[in-house]
């Protein structure tokens, strides 16, 4: 048989990671006429970071919303740790916790303080006891770096800080998989690496993540894998690495010469 570099198998192979943790099987979605996911097929593996990148408009945010649940699809399944996503009740406030979530604005709870915005839901939705989702939450907020700010309101936080606390508050729901949304793309230039920090320190810990993001630094130091998406396909994927440095479709590197 003849043999190329197409065929040979992707340098995360090279990677220990686990079994698979999200699919997707064939995920079409339409909003109206716009078909904004298109046979979507994707694996991530215990323990793996995969960066989401392409231009806007992509379906990007689509893509992650799916994954939790927040948008429906129209065709195709989708699984989170070897079971299809549920429907309503009690199965999908499970599956809320179980794929934490980051998105672009920080929305926390703007009445309540920091530690509250982080105990609410395993007090409300885990059932754990106030005392101890208090004693976690001061640990999360500690080390996500802001660990002395947790009596205060969010309007009293930079950003960056405010956004750390969602990483925070995702965390204390002992989350299977963490979903980020350009978490980094409203902040202020200053503030943007304390955020990518704390999540290069947590994919050093093994936490699966799927993160959308433009910023080739944190893909080059913490991803295993990008996948880059235009026009609601998978148009390739690479190791971060072969990725930035040689794209291979037209797409990717009309796209990377207009952000790099
Ligand atoms: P990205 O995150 O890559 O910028 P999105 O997933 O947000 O892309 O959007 C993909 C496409 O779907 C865009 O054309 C967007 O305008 C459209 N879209 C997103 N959400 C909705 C919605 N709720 N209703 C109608 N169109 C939507
Ligand atoms: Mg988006």
């Amino acid at each position: 048989a003849q043999s190329s570099a197409q065929d040979a198998p992707p340098s995360t192979a090279a990677q220990p990671l686990g079994e698979p943790l999200v699919e997707l099987r064939d995920v079409n979605k339409h909003f109206g006429d716009l078909h904004v996911l298109r046979d979507i097929n994707l694996t991530v593996r215990r323990g793996e970071v995969l960066v989401v990148i392409g231009p806007s408009g992509s379906g990007k945010s689509t893509l992650c919303r799916a994954i939790n649940r927040l948008e429906t699809i129209d065709s195709g399944e989708i699984l989170v740790d070897g079971e299809p996503l549920p429907q309503e009740g009690k199965a999908l406030a499970r599956l809320r916790s179980d794929v934490g979530m980051v998105f672009q604005s920080f929305n926390l709870f703007a009445h309540k303080t920091i530690l509250d915005n982080v105990t609410l839901g395993p007090v409300k939705v885990r059932r754990e006891k106030t005392k101890d989702a208090k004693e976690r939450a001061l640990a999360l907020l500690d080390r996500v770096g802001v660990g002395n700010q947790a009596h205060k309101m969010p309007a009293q936080l930079s950003g960056g800080q405010q956004q750390r606390v969602a990483i925070a508050r995702a965390l204390a729901m002992h989350p299977k998989v963490m979903l980020f949304d350009e978490p980094t793309s409203a902040l202020d230039p200053e503030m943007i690496n304390e955020v990518l920090d704390v999540m290069a320190a947590l994919a050093k810990e093994g936490m699966t993540m799927i993160v959308v993001t433009h910023e080739m630094g944190f893909a080059r130091r913490a991803a295993n894998r990008v996948v880059f998406m235009a026009d609601g396909q998978i148009v390739e994927e690479a190791h971060p690495e072969e990725f930035f440095t040689a794209p291979k479709s037209e797409r990717a590197k009309d796209f990377l010469s207009k952000i790099l």
